[in-house]
């Protein structure tokens, strides 16, 4: 780790931007970010598990997190204003943009959503899915939920 570490910062010496109010390589430990259950009904279906990895910043204007789905469980309709970018991580699960066909995912795939279209995404009905969503934020907010996504519209 400290080499990495060490790596990390000689790249930044090389071609440190000078904008950025962030001057010192962090580390943020696994273990100094609690994981909380993903909010029922008003964000998710199902058990959802939420980790934070970063927030916006000055380094960034995007957060990230690791979402965890148990089978079945989704996310309800939502837009985000800067669009987003989920990183598939783990399982098999699903993701649909309102009037496109559902598209299956598994672990390595990515996924980009445009600014402000209508989606889900969640994992399959049989197994587990998980992903690093990459959040930019714009107008003071990165999301908004809508209504959840109904079993006829998720099993379509
Ligand atoms: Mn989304």
């Amino acid at each position: 780790m400290k080499r990495v570490l060490t790596t990390a910062l000689s790249l930044m010496l090389i071609s440190a931007p000078t904008a950025f109010a962030q001057e010192q390589t962090t580390l943020s430990a696994n273990g100094e970010r609690e994981s909380v259950a993903g909010v029922v009904p008003d964000n998710f279906t199902g058990t959802v598990t939420v980790t934070p990895l970063f927030a916006a910043s000055d380094l960034s204007n995007a957060g990230g997190g690791l979402v965890e789905f148990a089978p079945g469980a989704r996310t309800v309709w939502h837009i985000h204003p800067a669009g987003q970018t989920l990183i598939i991580t783990s399982g098999l699960g699903w993701v649909q943009e309102e009037g496109g066909e559902r598209i299956h995912v598994k672990a390595g795939d990515v996924v980009q959503f445009p600014p402000n279209v209508r989606h889900w995404h969640g994992a399959s009905a049989t197994n587990s899915m998980a992903h690093i969503a990459i959040t930019p934020t714009a107008g003071g907010t990165n999301v908004e939920w809508l209504e959840p996504v109904t079993d006829a519209d998720y099993l379509n």
